[in-house]
């Protein structure tokens, strides 16, 4: 039977050596009668798990000194309340870059807590670009910059960091997180929910600069709150054991197959190959965002002929090439090529778009 490619946005395929350590770890209890899903987070097994999986994420990364890493429960979107509930303090004023659909929902929740100054905005128009990077008027007051770097949806993906001076530069990375390296000493937090590149949905990562937990976060519930977390080892409420053992085994894949330059080095040729194919294509298939800023995770793109939307999507599922349908604000379609998409399935769909584009002659 050939192989089907899961081209999904989130939860988005894993790699299969991960699934099949995950599926030993799964069967296998230890002396205390517990499996991985079975054991409780006050047990040294647990603890070790935890431990584990922070120092391998911190070697990926090359962790600098002075950042602490939290597995939380929960998704993304939670973090679009914590960061306000945590990082505010006694500031008012909280600055958020406008790239797209899942910076609007990140603006519309700081809203909730605090006075947001959109201070760079996306042009929404063909062709999308990241917002411009220079001269962000950063209100002096400020608590901290936010930034999406990987718009999931629109497929927008920033060429560069604005330079936010003083003001910590926060960062939604769950589109783009271990896609290659990064300089984390450029941020004061990233957060990254789990569900591309790190494993299964349910669990947030978050990096976050020691001195930012010396803010006032009066608001902020319990498990909510990082400084709380970070000083009961990660187990303010019960941590999703499952999903971090599972995020170590993802670690150990990465490290594996050559680390994050290794992804980087991937992840690029992948999207070099569909892009070209699009670009190539006489106008059949175009792509909306300027070269540039096309994501390297989520490569968006349409038929110029918008009737034939969905005999594409039909056909390249039953040609095995499944979840290619565009975020549901943005329309067409979009393969999502994240670390554990391998390019026998960037080949696959390239090969059925000329196909498909010849059959329609
Ligand atoms: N931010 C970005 C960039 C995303 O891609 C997503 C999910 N696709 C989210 C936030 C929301 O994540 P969750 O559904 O896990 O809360």
């Amino acid at each position: 039977m050939s192989p089907v490619y899961n081209f999904a946005s989130g939860p988005a395929r894993l790699p299969d050596a991960v699934l099949e350590r995950a599926r030993d770890t799964l069967l296998l209890r230890g002396a205390d009668g517990a499996c991985a899903l079975e054991r409780p987070f006050s047990s040294p097994a647990f603890r070790a798990t935890l431990e584990r999986a922070r120092q391998r994420l911190a070697a990926l990364l090359g962790l600098p000194a002075g950042y602490r890493v939290l597995f939380l429960a929960g998704g993304a979107m939670q973090q679009f309340s914590m960061v306000p509930l945590n990082l505010l303090g006694r500031a008012r004023c909280a600055a958020y870059a406008d790239s797209g659909y899942w910076a609007g929902r990140a603006i519309r929740e700081a809203r909730r807590y605090a006075e947001v100054a959109v201070v760079a905005r996306y042009q929404g128009a063909t062709p999308l670009a990241a917002p411009p990077l220079a001269n962000w008027p950063l209100p002096d007051d400020c608590a901290y910059c936010h930034i999406t770097p990987n718009e999931t949806g629109e497929g927008i993906a920033y060429p560069a960091l604005p330079d936010t001076g003083a003001v910590p530069l926060v960062a939604d990375a769950t589109s783009c997180f271990l896609a290659g390296p990064l300089d984390v000493s450029r941020f004061g937090l990233i957060y990254a929910g789990a569900q591309k590149n790190i494993g299964p949905a349910g669990l947030t990562v978050v990096i976050v600069r020691e001195d930012l937990l010396e803010r006032e976060a009066r608001y902020a519930p319990a498990p909510y709150c990082y400084r709380q977390q970070l000083a009961e080892n990660n187990t303010v409420n019960t941590p999703v054991g499952w999903a971090i053992e599972l995020a170590a085994l993802v670690f150990d894949w990465i490290a594996e197959s050559g680390g994050l330059a290794a992804m980087a080095l991937a992840n690029r040729r992948k999207a070099e190959r569909l892009y070209h194919a699009i670009d190539t294509s006489g106008g059949f298939y175009q792509a909306p965002v300027a070269h540039g800023h096309r994501s390297p995770s989520n490569v968006r793109f349409q038929l110029a002929d918008e009737r034939l939307t969905e005999p594409f999507l039909q056909q390249a599922e039953a040609a095995g090439l499944t979840h290619l349908r565009g975020h549901c604000h943005v329309g067409g379609l979009r393969a999502s090529l994240y670390n554990a998409m391998p390019q026998a399935g960037v080949d696959a769909l390239v090969a059925f778009m000329a196909d498909f584009s010849r059959r329609q002659g």
